[in-house]
């Protein structure tokens, strides 16, 4: 099997070199579906993995745009339509420093499996650019939505490809960037996800990613008769999906005791309380400041900077800021510490290194794709609102997000459960290969 596996690894190695996050996304795959594949006789000699790892298109282009000080800015923008078999493509907009096509094609990848864990009819594909917000004026931001997508526009539609946000596009660079498709179609459609409630947008779709990896941490833990409640949580990150992971652990009874960004982490002894937790929101959403800024209003914090938060002793982590963040010497520290549980809220947080840690030492870890998935999948019933020119309450999005996330566990339950303990992530990747592979087989060889 191994043999397998490592030719089968070298051969997409060879087609995609300098790509370490994409090979690492497709390794971490191919070592649980290769297996199964070997043993059902359906997808065999069918090349199936082959074909996923392969994107259906991939777009580059220039975006040049105008700044504050009339200079011109050029950027480079992406979109990585990666597989259609069970739907439109469907991911997010990275806007970052640090986006090329590696990270591109391992979040395209990853999507692939995501989405067909929803239950939802949606293909996998993640676009962005390296274009960094931050210190950017609104104007400047607008500016530059504004030129995306008068790219973008003519590649995506509400039957062929439906973005959303991800990092650093939230509200304000989704409301920018749809403005620009409409005027250029003339025509109002749900082309993007995420949009404000007064335009076509979901309730509960800025609260379902974090969310949804509190619903699924807490299906983890109640599996095994216990749950979230007076829990220890430590949190990294402080954007979208660590804000509303944060506000869900605090509702069912969690103490939340950091949170983190880019510069560092706040460290809070006693768990921050809903007015804290509101001023880290003001902080990051208003002001679009740095975290450090919460210490001059509660000065009893601890900040650290430049630290990650994985040496707070917690029974819970949920990395959710960006991709490997969690190394295997932060696993060791975690577990150690009496880590038992980690839910991944952001994408591929963990390292290979982590992830084996987790596994080896019987650890309860949702793979992103898994935990992650309530985002998407509210992405999807936005979706299904748009076309019924219908909106949903509050509560029934939220009723729908909970069951998702449920049916989710139960698909990794029955795909990664082992003597005496649950592989979340050989769970999720089986599920979600199945019914994509189905739909390719009966698809033919395209
Ligand atoms: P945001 O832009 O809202 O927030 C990102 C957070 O991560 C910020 O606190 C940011 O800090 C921090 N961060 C970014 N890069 C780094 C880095 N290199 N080191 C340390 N911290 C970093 O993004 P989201 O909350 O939307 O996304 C977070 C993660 O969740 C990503 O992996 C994304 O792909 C994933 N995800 C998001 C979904 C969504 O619905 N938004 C859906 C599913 C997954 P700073 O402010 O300093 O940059």
């Amino acid at each position: 099997m191994e043999k397998i596996i490592n030719g089968f690894i070298k051969e997409v190695n060879s087609r995609n070199q300098n790509e370490p996050e994409f090979m690492q996304a497709v390794t971490e795959v191919a070592e649980n579906v290769i297996p199964y594949i070997v043993q059902n006789k359906i997808y065999y000699g069918q090349n199936i993995l082959l074909r996923m790892v392969e994107p259906e298109r991939v777009l580059s282009f220039r975006v040049a745009w105008i700044d504050d000080n009339e200079e011109i800015q050029v950027n480079r923008g992406y979109r990585v339509e990666m597989n259609s078999a069970i739907g439109p493509y469907k991911g997010g907009l990275r806007f970052h420093p640090n986006v090329n096509l590696s990270v591109l094609k391992f979040l395209a990848f990853e999507q692939i499996f995501k989405n067909s864990l929803t239950t939802l009819p949606m293909g996998g594909g993640k676009g962005g650019a390296d274009f960094d917000p931050k210190g950017r004026s609104d104007t400047e931001v607008m500016r530059f939505c504004q030129s995306f997508m008068t790219e973008l526009f003519r590649h995506i539609g509400p039957n062929r490809d439906i973005p959303a946000g991800d990092i650093g596009v939230g509200s304000r660079e989704i409301g920018y960037l749809f403005g620009q498709y409409k005027r250029l179609k003339n025509e109002f459609t749900g082309v993007l996800t995420g949009k404000g409630t007064s335009w076509g947008g979901s309730l509960i779709r800025p609260e379902a990613t974090g969310y949804g990896v509190v619903y699924f941490t807490e299906e983890m833990l109640q599996n095994q008769g216990n749950s979230i409640k007076d829990k220890k949580v430590i949190i990294s990150g402080s954007g979208n999906v660590a804000q509303f992971a944060a506000e869900k652990c605090l509702d069912l009874g969690a103490k939340v005791l950091c949170m983190s960004d880019s510069s560092g982490y706040i460290y809070e002894k006693e768990g921050f309380n809903r007015e804290k937790l509101s001023h880290i929101m003001e902080i990051k959403n208003i002001k679009r400041g740095r975290i450090q800024e919460y210490q001059k209003k509660y000065p009893k914090a601890i900040f650290k900077a430049n630290k990650k938060p994985w040496e707070i002793v917690c029974d819970i982590a949920l990395p959710c800021a960006t991709q490997n963040e969690l190394t295997g010497n932060d696993a060791k520290v975690l577990v150690k510490n009496g880590c038992f549980c980690v839910g991944e809220g952001a994408n591929m947080p963990s390292t290979p290194g982590a992830i084996k840690h987790f596994l080896d030492n019987k650890i309860f870890f949702a793979p992103g794709k898994a935990s992650n998935a309530g985002g998407v999948a509210v992405s999807g019933l936005e979706m299904a609102q748009n076309s019924l020119r219908y909106s949903w309450s509050r509560k029934e999005v939220d009723e729908k997000l909970k069951k998702i996330m449920s049916d989710i566990h139960k698909s990794c339950l029955e795909f990664g459960s082992e003597k005496e303990h649950v592989n979340y992530v050989k769970g999720a990747n089986i599920a979600g290969f199945v019914k994509v592979a189905e739909a390719m087989l009966a698809q033919g060889v395209v």
